[in-house]
């Protein structure tokens, strides 16, 4: 039965074949995704058949900004238990050792993290991108396609603050060492894991960082011109149509107060 349908569905396929899904891009599907090869491509690698990496440089001033707020609140409860949450997962990280196709995502996720621990990044460091990572999205929503892009890139911020881990491959017969890729299911078990735990708090961290940067920016503009803030004048009286005290006697119902100037 399941055969039948596959053939039947091949050959409406073939009869009608089917555009792209993305807007405007008018490219065929690839022969089960909803996608053309080059959106197929996108999509596996950020998360959104539109989407584009947010590079580390990119990011770097919003999780500057982050740390700087981490650090004033380092009193927070909040934060606290955000940063111990986090300190935990570095400290338990497991390496699998070698991954293998069957390699479960939380045990890729394992290596990366234990070799985080090795390379001695901090918890601060780690929610420093994620609130980082929320700001941006906070100040600049269109940086992100949809949550999920917003959560592939989330994923992949936090694990690339070290270098990928080796992975021994096997190439006909002959052993090879390869960086290790971050695959979809990998960044989408490790963001459900740190929204789970810390969206929450990053979001209210982000908005109110973004509150104080927009007070700053005032600022910045009432410095720039003398004068800008005061209250202006009140309108004079004597130059603005009112309507007429006596009302129904004049035909328009209104005049100027002083109707010979
Ligand atoms: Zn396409």
């Amino acid at each position: 039965m399941a055969r039948r349908d596959a053939r039947e569905r091949l050959d409406e396929l073939r009869r009608n074949p089917q555009q792209c899904e993305v807007p405007g891009c008018y490219a065929y599907r690839q022969k089960w995704g909803r996608y053309c090869e080059h959106h197929d491509r996108v999509n596996e690698r950020t998360g959104h058949p539109e989407g584009h990496t947010i590079r580390k440089g990119q990011l770097r001033p919003y999780a500057a900004r982050a740390t700087e707020f981490i650090q004033e609140q380092h009193q927070h409860r909040g934060v606290q238990a955000a940063l111990e949450w986090i300190e935990e997962l570095l400290a338990n990280a497991e390496d699998p050792g070698e991954l293998h196709r069957s390699s479960l995502p939380s045990q890729r996720v394992g290596k990366w993290f234990h070799k985080m621990h090795l390379a001695g990044i901090t918890a601060e460091e780690v929610l420093s991108t994620v609130v980082g990572l929320y700001l941006l999205r906070e100040l600049d929503p269109r940086q992100f396609k949809s949550d999920r892009h917003f959560q592939h890139m989330l994923a992949i911020r936090v694990l690339r603050l070290v270098p990928a881990p080796f992975i021994q491959a096997w190439c006909n017969g002959e052993g090879r060492r390869l960086y290790h890729r971050i695959g979809v299911k990998m960044r989408e078990h490790l963001a459900d894991r740190l929204n789970a735990a810390l969206g929450l708090l990053a979001l209210r961290m982000a908005r109110e960082i973004k509150k104080r940067m927009e007070e700053e920016q005032r600022q910045e503009w009432l410095d720039r011109l003398d004068g800008v803030a005061d209250p202006f004048m009140k309108p004079d009286r004597d130059m603005v149509y009112h309507a007429s005290p006596t009302g129904s006697e004049d035909k328009e119902g209104f005049e100027l107060e002083h109707g010979d100037f």
